[in-house]
């Protein structure tokens, strides 16, 4: 038994595959499968372990991930968005960096007890945090021209998985992923894999969309493939994925940092999108979460009227949100504001660039995102399908109960 951030984990006796879809809101697979687009998920729901489980608080990728690998929510392991704003500095710090991540992971824990641990991840931002410690392969799709043994664990990526380097913004930069878990399954390098796509697709096509159905029969292949290699597969996502819009079909988006100025002056209050990456084109930095920096005088005042907008789901102190979502509170502003289901935060209107928006925005970081799939291709006994099951429950379900 492994004791990793007072969890305890079994050794794998069978080869186990954890896979984070990215964005995988749970009526995806509901629509694929009774469309008969999900043959194999279609069985595996049906004699496996089909569970709906609730993800972190921000719904965004980069702490769920981070959640699923260590088994904890973002309290312990510190990672609460890509970004951090530093008020000493007054600058925005990226939280890409494995330093800012305080705690070990589960494929840290295996590889140290002699396991063959790979990560493949479709972008690269997230192959050093996920990998952090952790001896064995670990490689992004986004990069995978450029693996090296001694960074990666892994040489000749392109030779192995016989497909030609994806976009960034592409379906295939996923399929890179699940082609690459497969054949390194098949090659017999692993004993533990974890898989992680992107939500390029879900930030552009509904459930039951040609384009969502294409992407999950992809994927129901190479998880069909997985599973007949004798795998144990847990499959779970980051966060779930909603339409963002008004009803004339343009992003309905409340701009926090315009309001404050409005309420309480200029430049008063900084408004932080802990989803803010480089990769913007999804969704044009829009989510359902913002943090917010102020002076202790503002903060009754700016949380009244946040809270008085249409569209708002919750405004939380920090300390109130550091309880409510298991959050760092060093981490976080004195405020966190969480809107409804359809409904987005921005900070000015000047700063974000919408024209990037190719189809009506769909996007995530709200409590209205927390639904996510938590599906084993094993049985499990004594199930309470009605307990409050984790996205980050993904390992222990694999490794303890499903072996
Ligand atoms: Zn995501
Ligand atoms: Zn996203």
């Amino acid at each position: 038994m492994l004791d990793v951030n007072g969890r305890r984990y079994a050794l794998p006796k069978q080869p186990t595959v954890v896979v984070c879809v990215d964005g995988c809101e749970p009526d995806y697979l509901a629509q694929a499968v009774a469309g008969g687009h999900m043959p194999w998920m279609k069985r595996t729901l049906a004699k496996g372990t089909a569970l709906i489980a609730e993800c972190v608080v921000p719904s965004f990728t980069n702490p769920n991930n981070l959640s699923i690998v260590t088994g904890a929510p973002p309290s312990v392991h510190g990672i609460c968005g890509n970004y951090l704003y530093d008020a000493e500095t007054g600058t925005e710090v990226m939280m890409n960096d494995p330093k800012w991540l305080r705690a070990p992971t589960i494929l840290a824990a295996l590889a140290e007890a002699g396991k063959r641990c790979a990560v493949i991840t479709a972008k690269d931002k997230l192959r050093k945090l996920l990998g952090k410690g952790m001896r064995g392969i670990c490689f992004s799709s986004e990069k995978a021209d450029a693996v090296n043994l001694a960074e990666n664990g892994i040489a000749d990526v392109m030779g192995l998985v016989k497909r030609p380097l994806p976009d960034v913004y592409s379906a295939e930069l996923s399929e890179f992923v699940f082609a690459a878990g497969v054949a390194l399954m098949r090659r017999g390098q692993a004993d533990v894999m974890y898989l992680s796509t992107t939500d390029y697709i879900q930030h552009k096509h509904a459930p039951g969309t040609p384009g969502a159905n294409a992407f999950y029969t992809m994927m129901d292949n190479y998880l069909g493939a997985l599973d007949e290699m004798g795998c144990v597969i847990a499959l779970t996502a980051d966060h779930g994925m909603n339409a963002k819009t008004k009803m004339d079909g343009s992003p309905d988006v409340i701009y926090l940092q315009d309001r404050l100025d409005g309420w309480l002056g200029a430049g008063k209050a900084r408004t932080i999108l802990p989803i803010t990456d480089p990769y913007v084109v999804h969704h044009g930095a829009l989510g359902s979460f913002a943090t917010v920096y102020l002076a202790e005088e503002d903060l009754s005042q700016a949380m009244a009227c946040i809270a008085s907008l249409h569209g708002i789901e919750r405004v939380l102190s920090r300390e109130e949100a550091a309880r409510a979502y298991e959050l760092p509170a060093e981490r976080i502003g004195d405020l966190v504001v969480v809107s409804e289901r359809s409904t987005v935060l921005g900070t000015s209107a000047a700063r974000h660039d919408l024209t990037a928006l190719e189809v009506p925005l769909r996007s995530h970081g709200g409590v209205s995102e927390q639904r996510v799939p938590l599906i084993l291709n094993r049985a499990i006994n004594d199930m309470d399908e009605f307990r409050r099951w984790r996205n980050f429950d993904a390992f222990e379900l694999a490794l303890n109960r499903a072996q």
